[in-house]
């Protein structure tokens, strides 16, 4: 079991190639969070990982029932933290999309901006 340097626990190892495509697999290439396909586009299938429901961080098993299929974006969004329950976790990280979107959405009715002068 690897060491975890930030907090000085041990922490159970990260997927294998072969155990992630197999959580991919299972759960249909999907994120579990916000649904995007990882068989639709390629870059679709880039973005696509296994999260930890509970962090290795946090003692998190690389145990099926605690590996999902996640997009990088709900990965980044959902963090280290320990949700109540999965529910929860899925609640937070749509929340935290929106917020994210409601942003992009206002920096997108701004006024484009000119063009340097060459
Ligand atoms: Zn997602």
């Amino acid at each position: 079991m690897p060491l975890d340097i930030t907090t000085f626990t041990l922490v159970d190892k990260p997927t294998t190639l072969k155990e992630s495509l197999a959580i991919l697999e299972r759960d249909d290439y999907r994120c579990v969070y916000c649904g995007l396909d990882g068989r639709a586009s390629f870059e679709n299938a880039l973005v696509m990982r296994v999260d930890f429901v509970v962090p290795r961080a946090k003692k998190g098993k690389k145990d099926p029932k605690n590996l999902v299929a996640c997009c990088g974006p709900c990965n980044t969004i959902k963090g280290t933290r320990v949700y109540k329950s999965f529910d929860h976790a899925k609640e937070y990280v749509l929340a935290g999309r929106e917020e994210l979107r409601k942003a992009w959405e206002a920096k997108q009715r701004r006024p484009a901006a000119k063009a340097a002068k060459a």
